[in-house]
């Protein structure tokens, strides 16, 4: 008896198995997880059941901690503490998929210490599966931004979860319901709208609370009578509220003929609603806010180019004036036209700053690369604002380096960024030096633009080169301007594949750098 036993274990010629795989069949064969774990806590074998859990066979050596989610690690001191003294522990874990998208799971194990040092961890699905999966949703709801795709996510989760054929979310105006987002038997009903009165959204609206019809198609509802084509068997429909506004609502469907919703089934509607109401709230907001920043650059747009054409023609009549081609004019007369000509050139100044960024804005602009000298760039931006130093009594300096460097770059976005700076540098100081300082180090040039003037505090540079943040500035209000300047030569210079940089002191004055790479390809 006990030799046939031995022959058997052996994996003998009677076509016994030998120990260890017949000891790994049976662990494969349960229904719980089993994990064997290192002292290190590190896996040295998982059975079938965990395997599956994580989505992945686990190479021996895998850190426990990579498997868990990042709220489930603290609770590794609990296995630590299993080690130390021997106890066995309840833990509960958070196994993150391998696969994106693949659900996470709730475990709740039993901790032992193993005769040989290290754990066995024996774990189960803990049977609050809904929390596991709704800590998914948040987890998908969370991962799309896009008004459409969380809707259409919504409606995908909420089918299944459900156990429905068809799910829909639908939002209110006025008197009307619109079927924003839909799956399954519900997509004919997309985009369609229909009476608030008499709908089972109204319905869930005034009871606040989760509806039900078990053969929608029978009940001659509103939405039934503008799609007459839907086929739809039981309904539920659960109000989505977020932040004291109600949003819509979710709504599932089963075919024609299917069993009714069930208690747990509304349960999980509610419990979903409740999460991706939320989620609802946060893209309308997103939403908003885009639509809100495309009005604005589409208004400024609109406004700069209706104002440039008639400033350009009011430049023209004040050069034929200044030009005396009307007849002489009096000192007096033309000193007028004279400042005529400074306030017509600062208004253009300012409404091709905000073309330049409404086109930076909508993506309109494109990197226009040729061969350069650094020298010719920083000459042509510096006759630029040389009349304005002039004017001001400031000196305008530009150091060179002694060899020439040549660049392929946007020449023109790179002399904008330099004009730029340099017009700001004269503006903000009232006496002394601006100076340009061009010089190479390795693939990069650089121009420091350094002036005597007001400085900056320094808990104002981080706000310096947001849009228009600086208008509403004490400092800005005294000198004009529309706060853009900075804005865009940063967006140019990123373009460019360089950077600007900025350091100052409050009544010295400030130094400006652009860094370009000598060389940027056409994109
Ligand atoms: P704008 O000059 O049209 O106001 P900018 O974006 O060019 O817009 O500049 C933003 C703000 O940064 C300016 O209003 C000013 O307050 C500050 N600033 C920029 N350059 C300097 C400088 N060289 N010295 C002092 N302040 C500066």
């Amino acid at each position: 008896m006990s030799s046939t036993y031995a022959t058997a274990d052996a994996g003998g010629p009677d076509g016994g198995v030998d120990p260890e795989t017949g000891i790994r069949a049976a662990l494969d064969s349960l229904d719980t997880g089993v994990l064997l774990l290192s002292p290190e806590l590190r896996v040295t074998y998982a059975n079938a059941r965990w395997t599956r859990w994580v989505g992945a066979p686990l190479a021996p050596g895998t850190p426990l901690v990579q498997l868990l989610e990042e709220s489930a690690r603290e609770r590794l001191s609990l296995l630590g503490a299993t080690l130390a003294d021997g106890q066995p522990r309840m833990v509960q874990l958070w196994l993150c998929p391998v696969r994106a998208d693949a659900p996470s799971r709730h475990l709740t194990c039993t901790a032992r210490r193993a005769a040989t040092g290290g754990l066995v961890l024996e774990a189960q699905l803990s049977d609050d599966d809904d929390r596991t999966s709704l800590h998914d949703v948040a987890r998908r709801l969370a991962e799309v931004s896009d008004m459409a795709e969380v809707l259409h996510t919504l409606c995908e989760i909420a089918a299944l979860r459900c156990r429905g054929t068809a799910a829909a979310v639908l939002r209110t105006t006025g008197h009307l319901s619109e079927v924003v987002a839909a799956s399954g038997d519900l997509m004919p009903a997309r985009g369609r709208c229909f009476e608030l009165d008499g709908s089972m959204v109204q319905e869930a609206f005034d009871q606040n609370a989760i509806v039900a019809e078990s053969n929608y198609n029978d009940a001659g509802r509103p939405l039934q009578r503008v799609v007459p084509e839907l086929a739809l068997g039981p309904v539920l429909v659960a109000p989505l509220h977020a932040h004291g506004e109600t949003l819509g609502v979710l709504a599932v469907a089963r075919a024609i003929g299917a069993p009714s919703f069930a208690e747990p089934d509304a349960e999980r509607l509610r419990m979903l609603a409740d999460h991706a109401a939320l989620a609802v709230h946060k893209s309308l907001l997103l939403q908003q806010a885009q639509s809100a920043d495309r009005a604005k650059g589409r208004f400024l747009a609109t406004m700069s180019h209706e104002l440039r054409t008639p400033l350009t023609a009011l430049a023209g009549y004040n050069e034929l004036l200044a030009d005396q081609v009307m007849g002489p004019m009096t000192e007096a007369q033309l000193d007028v036209v004279d400042r005529m000509r400074s306030v017509t050139m600062h208004l253009s100044a300012m409404i091709e700053e905000i073309l330049a960024f409404t086109s930076l804005e909508e993506g309109r602009e494109i990197l226009r690369p040729s061969e350069f000298l650094a020298e010719d760039l920083v000459r042509a931006a510096a006759a630029v604002i040389e009349p304005l130093a002039i004017q001001k009594g400031l000196k305008l300096e530009v150091v060179l380096p002694r060899a020439s460097v040549r660049m392929t770059s946007d020449i023109d976005k790179a002399r904008q960024i330099l004009v730029n700076l340099l017009g700001n540098a004269v503006k903000f100081t009232d006496s002394g030096t601006v100076t340009l300082q061009l010089s190479r180090s390795g693939h990069s040039v650089r121009a420091d633009i350094t002036d005597t003037g007001i400085g900056i505090p320094a808990d104002e540079l981080p706000r310096l080169f947001r849009p228009f943040a600086q208008v509403d500035t004490g400092l800005t209000r005294r000198h004009g301007g529309t706060g853009l300047g900075l804005y865009i030569s940063r967006r140019l210079a990123t373009m460019l594949g360089g950077h600007i940089e900025v350091s100052s002191t409050v009544g010295k004055g400030s130094t400006f750098s652009v860094v370009l790479p000598v060389t940027v390809e056409a994109r």
